[in-house]
């Protein structure tokens, strides 16, 4: 038997989505993702992005306070066992709202498979979703909440420090002490490059911007803003060979190599944040959902999640490269519930 929805994805997204489908009676199949050594390497495990950052501190109703309690009192006791529940006051982690999201979804009747989604043929009606685990599966709706993931370099140093003092977002980790006075260095030269630079300014004692030419690609009212503050400095025709650091405290340095000719040089860092871009999670969809012209799922109605496929409906990251939030993410998860629900009614599925 077909499923009415199945849902792609297990960040903000994919488990308001969920909360949203399940309360509405859709019983959902949510794929969270496989475990696999490759989805480490890429930034593409179950629970998504927001499982790679410490503390999330602007997720409207999760002030800074004692979660412990709460974690413990929600989360059932098996997953809790390995989940490193954070203790003090501060505001709760990444991983613990994403576990908390995942119980809540569980609570109302989600079913949860570990698994990544490899292919989709939405050409058929029922849509048929196949399983890295070779299983596949049918579904009268689709809500594709597959995310994006940062770019990074590809460095080894790279990612031995990732969460140690390498980030690839400032205003997710930007404020966290280690950062605090210190030097630290931004790669890119594009708009969130520019961006992560002047918000870095606020906690750093000089933040310097790694470009790889002697040309911004930010718009000009960007590249102004990071000429005319005394604390970027930008590092032109260079690009990062190597971050510098150790077991004890992280991210110490960097290895800065020349593009145009020129020695190496290794200057002292406690921070190194990446802005290449990013890329959404969409190689599954093998083009059969229409895109932008950078890649991601394109939405077709204002105000709607809604794809170019009726009834395939796609939120958070994946189909948004502008606000990126968790929050914001929640919000298209949940618009997608109402519209696949809507939709399935006047199929009268549902
Ligand atoms: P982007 O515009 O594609 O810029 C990426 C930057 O990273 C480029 O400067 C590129 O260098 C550099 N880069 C890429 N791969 C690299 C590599 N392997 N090694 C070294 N450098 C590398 O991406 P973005 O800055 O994330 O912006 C994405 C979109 O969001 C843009 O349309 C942007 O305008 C928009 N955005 C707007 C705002 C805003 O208006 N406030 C803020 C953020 C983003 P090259 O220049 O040499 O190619």
């Amino acid at each position: 038997m077909a499923e009415n929805v199945i849902i792609i994805g297990s960040g903000p997204a994919g488990w308001s989505a969920a909360i949203y489908a399940a309360r509405a009676e859709l019983r959902p199949l949510l794929f969270e993702g496989a475990i696999t050594e490759q989805n480490r390497l890429q930034g593409t495990l179950p629970l998504g992005q927001l499982a790679l950052t410490t503390e999330v501190e602007n997720y409207a109703g999760f002030p800074a306070g004692d979660l412990a309690p709460f974690l413990q009192s929600a989360i059932e006791a098996e997953r809790l066992a390995y989940m490193n529940v954070h203790e003090g006051k501060h505001a709760v982690t990444g991983p613990e709202l994403m576990e908390l999201m995942r119980q809540q979804a569980a609570n109302f009747g989600t079913r949860i498979v570990t698994d990544d989604v490899v292919e989709v043929d939405l050409g058929r009606r029922p849509f048929v979703v196949r399983t890295l685990e070779g299983n596949t599966h049918e579904a009268h709706a689709l809500i594709v909440a597959t995310g994006a993931r940062a770019n990074y370099l590809g460095l080894p140093s790279e990612d031995a420090f990732k969460n140690r003092g390498v980030s690839a977002c400032a205003v997710c980790d930007g404020a966290l002490p280690r950062f605090r006075n210190k030097p630290l260095f931004v790669v890119g030269g594009g708009d969130s490059a520019v961006e992560e630079a002047t918000y870095l300014t606020k906690y750093a004692s000089m933040v310097h911007l790694v470009h790889r030419r002697d040309k911004l690609r930010a718009s000009m009212i960007m590249q102004e803003r990071a000429l005319n503050n005394p604390k970027i400095h930008i590092e032109w025709n260079q690009a990062l060979a190597e971050v510098l650091g150790n077991d004890k405290e992280g991210v110490t340095g960097v290895r800065l190599a020349s593009t145009s000719g020129g020695a190496d040089r290794e200057l002292a860092a406690s921070g190194v944040f990446l802005a290449i871009g990013h890329t959404p999670n969409t190689a599954f969809l093998n083009r059969q959902v229409e895109l932008t012209e950078k890649g991601y799922i394109r939405w077709t109605m204002p105000h709607r999640t809604a794809t170019s496929v009726e009834g395939v409906f796609a939120a958070g990251d994946v189909a948004d490269d502008y606000y990126r939030q968790a929050i914001t993410s929640s919000g298209t998860g949940c618009m997608a519930a109402l519209d696949a629900e809507r939709w399935l009614a006047t199929q009268g599925v549902h």
